[in-house]
């Protein structure tokens, strides 16, 4: 039987699991990369940050990789990697609708927020066409000297004591593998194969965001700024094209994103996704995902008029449903294993925090385990790894649950999601400025202030489901503007603007 034998094994070759092969090559280890699927494949988890750039692009510097440093911007990706499909993303626009009704803009843009993160399109985050840019980096792990093994079913997860190692029973075309190492990585995301295998108990107790979604890739999507302008939209006000975006079309109980790649021609590609709130759509298997879908369009004239010519393209060739998004485990590291941010837990793709947050996940981790390996305060570096990734899980989960409960309630929904914005260009400015300490918590989770400060926005939220007066909205916005004054360094919360904001980030 054929035995590999290396110090890592890193499960799952996502994008998250290609690049820890990566930089764990270039700290010195040897390295097998198993998945059970093969590159090219689907995969969700599209829109980047200007903090998952920053982290990439010091990630890149750090560890001697300049064939990572155009992913960190549009135009420099575009011109380096032209096969590898991206979009450009400026920042975050959201549009609240009303149910039966056509959108109604005004020029206050009362149902309109749109924020800036970069300048220009040549600056600015990126949409990853993650079939692409997964199998981009999983070929340069292989590069790096990694042993790739795709389509790889891994039978058996066991654990020898003298000397310490972990024997993975593998099948791979048909033919029966062992796989040896001393240290175990699980980059398997929702799969979780190592916290099953260990009988690790969910924690999902802990998490307050209860939603669920269906999406799919579609070619043919209208672009929502020239149906803006046939509904008198003032899209001339806007700090940039509001397809170049994470477009976010907020519904009833629910969200719609929109992501498009290359350019916003008819008939790119466009990732779009509802996510609902559970607590209010239980799922209901015995009404199909395309039912549902269709439902709520018919209920959206303006989302359905975006969708009128829409086709699904062949991969992945259906509409996919979940059931609910979020998890947790209750361990998420052991003596000689780690679960990575997108394995350890999963709140929503509200934000876009997903991708940003696996990226500061891999930057500590290979942190510790450069600096650690071989020594006994290896155990102590991934205690830490694990309260910081727990710390991050419920700081994202406040940050979206808030936003939930205000659907429905624009003014308060703008108002709460700026503690979002807040926590972003806070993060990104100690990062740029090197303020502080060398590696912040995601979106400053360990900041005690940051974490006073949401809880007293969260106690102030007016209850969103019941008719909030227009002063009780008005105090909240004051509320909101108050308590995040240390955090706001881009001039958030500003009446004037009229939910235009043109904060750049900060210089990278
Ligand atoms: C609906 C949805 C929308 C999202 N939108 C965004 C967004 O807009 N922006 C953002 O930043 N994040 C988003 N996310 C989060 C994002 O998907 C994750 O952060 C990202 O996918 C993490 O990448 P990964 O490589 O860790 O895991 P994954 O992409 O989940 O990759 C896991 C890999 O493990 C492999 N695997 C699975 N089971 C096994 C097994 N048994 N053995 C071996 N290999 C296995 C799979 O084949 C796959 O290659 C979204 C998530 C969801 C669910």
């Amino acid at each position: 039987m054929k035995t590999i034998d290396v110090d890592v094994v890193v499960l799952g070759s996502g994008f998250a699991g290609s690049l820890t092969a990566i930089l764990l090559r270039r700290i010195g280890r040897s390295v097998a990369l198993i998945d059970k699927a093969r590159h090219p494949r689907f995969a969700i988890g599209e829109s980047s940050t200007p903090i998952a750039n920053m982290v990439l692009r010091d990630l890149a510097v750090r560890y001697d990789r300049p064939r990572l440093l155009p992913l960190c911007k549009y135009g420099l990706w575009r011109n380096a990697y032209p096969d590898l499909t991206c979009g450009v993303k400026r920042g975050f626009s959201y549009f609240n609708h009303e149910a039966e009704t056509p959108f109604q803009p005004s020029s206050a843009h009362h149902n309109e927020l749109l924020v800036a993160a970069s300048a220009d399109d040549e600056h600015s985050d990126t949409q990853w066409l993650r079939s692409d840019i997964d199998a981009f980096l999983c070929g340069e792990a292989a590069d790096a000297g990694a042993v790739v093994l795709d389509e790889t079913n891994v039978l058996k997860l066991e654990r020898s004591r003298k000397p310490l190692s972990w024997r993975l029973q593998c099948q791979r075309s048909g033919e029966a593998l062992v796989v040896l190492g001393n240290f175990l990585i699980d980059a398997t995301g929702e799969a979780g194969v190592v916290p099953h295998s260990l009988g690790i108990e969910s924690d999902l107790g802990q998490v307050q965001t209860h939603s669920r979604a269906i999406f799919s890739h579609f070619t043919r999507i209208h672009d929502w700024n020239n149906l803006l302008r046939e509904l008198s939209g003032q899209t001339e006000d806007h700090p940039f094209p509001c397809d170049h975006a994470a477009q976010h079309h907020l519904l009833d109980g629910a969200w719609l994103w929109m992501l498009r790649f290359q350019n916003s021609r008819f008939d790119q590609l466009c990732s779009a996704g509802l996510v609902l709130d559970e607590r209010k759509y239980p799922l209901d298997d015995t009404i199909t995902p395309e039912a549902e879908w269709q439902t709520w369009l018919n209920r959206y004239p303006s989302i359905a008029r975006m969708f009128e010519k829409a086709e699904l393209t062949d991969s992945p060739g259906q509409l996919i449903r979940t059931r609910r998004l979020q998890r947790r485990w209750q361990q998420l590291v052991g003596r000689d294993w780690a679960l990575l941010p997108h394995t350890a837990g999963f709140v929503d793709p509200l934000h876009s925090s997903g991708i940003a947050h696996s990226l500061c996940g891999i930057e500590r981790l290979i942190r510790a385990i450069d600096e650690a390996w071989d020594s006994e305060s290896l155990a102590q570096r991934l205690l830490e790894y694990e309260q910081t990734l727990y710390a991050e899980l419920d700081l994202i989960d406040e940050l979206v649950a808030g936003c939930f409960d205000s659907l429905g309630q624009f003014d308060i929904f703008g108002a709460y999601s700026m503690l979002y914005f807040a926590a972003a260009t806070t993060y990104e400015r100690q990062r740029a400025e090197k303020i502080r300490i060398d590696l912040p918590a995601f979106l400053c989770a360990n900041d005690d202030r940051f974490r006073d400060a949401v809880k007293a926005v969260r106690d102030r939220m007016p209850n969103a489901s019941e008719n909030v007066s227009a002063q009780a909205t008005n105090q909240f916005f004051k509320d909101v503007a108050e308590l995040i004054t240390p955090f706001n360094h881009v001039g958030l919360c500003d009446r004037a603007v009229r939910n235009m904001y043109r904060y750049t980030v900060a210089p990278m």
